[in-house]
């Protein structure tokens, strides 16, 4: 999959995208991710990329020039633009944008990018959540890193991601490792117990419980 990220700030991204799983499968070849600096598009002497809004208020806004100028250059790809006005991110929705062979990422900043850019080159407004955050950066890494372990190849173990939460519309069972006992709190026996039928009864069971109670919603198949 190619990804190419249209952003004012740059340097947020190669940290991030460089470690883990996202940094494993670039180096693999599976991942191609690409950083655009906003301000290079900008033909103003000062590389400036917003303006006042139209009609007045708070705040500036991203122009489409200059916007329009980065995802041209870029050619072809599905355009999402980070946005709190967007569809809300889901499992479900991930599995489908993982299936796309390039995705371009704007991110917005001030009080958000010139309605003409969504009316006329975004394919998705996106967003991760009712709640404002300060620019697209961090909204556009949540969605790739969870696009990304999607992509088929980059997990290694894809079965870690069958029991994952929300991917069978329940939540993940809890989870234990060494010490045995630690601090006089010890797993669940069954777990020891190397009956593999059993440790999957509980885990459905468990995995079922815990849903109930803090998502009923999943249960209901309204996510
Ligand atoms: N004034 C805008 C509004 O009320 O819709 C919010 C602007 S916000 C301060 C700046 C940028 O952050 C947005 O253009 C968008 O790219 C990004 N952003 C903020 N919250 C977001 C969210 N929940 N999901 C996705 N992107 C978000």
């Amino acid at each position: 999959m190619r990804i190419d990220i249209i952003t004012l700030f740059p340097e947020i991204f190669e940290q991030i995208l460089n470690v883990s799983i996202t940094g494993r499968a670039r180096k693999k070849g599976l991942l191609y991710i690409n950083i655009y600096n906003l301000r290079d598009f900008s033909e103003n002497k000062h590389k400036k990329v917003d303006d006042y809004p139209y009609g007045g208020g708070p705040g500036m806004v991203v122009r489409p020039d200059v916007v329009f100028r980065a995802v041209e250059s870029i050619k072809g790809g599905y355009v999402i633009y980070m946005s709190p006005q967007g569809v809300v991110l889901n499992q479900k929705l991930a599995e489908e944008l993982a299936k796309k062979e390039h995705i371009i990422f704007i991110c917005g900043h001030y009080e958000g990018i010139d309605q003409r850019i969504i009316d006329t080159i975004v394919d998705l407004e996106l967003s991760i959540g009712d709640y404002i955050t300060t620019g697209g950066e961090i909204p556009s890494l949540v969605a790739i890193d969870v696009i990304a372990r999607l992509v088929p190849g980059v997990l290694g173990n894809p079965e870690s991601l069958k029991n994952e939460s929300f991917i069978s519309s329940v939540l993940e069972a809890p989870q234990y490792t060494r010490p045995y006992d630690f601090r006089g709190m010890k797993p669940p026996d069954v777990l020891l117990s190397g009956n593999h039928k059993k440790i999957e009864e509980f885990r459905i069971n468990e995995a079922l419980k815990r849903t109930r109670i803090r998502r009923p919603d999943l249960l209901d198949g309204k996510n």
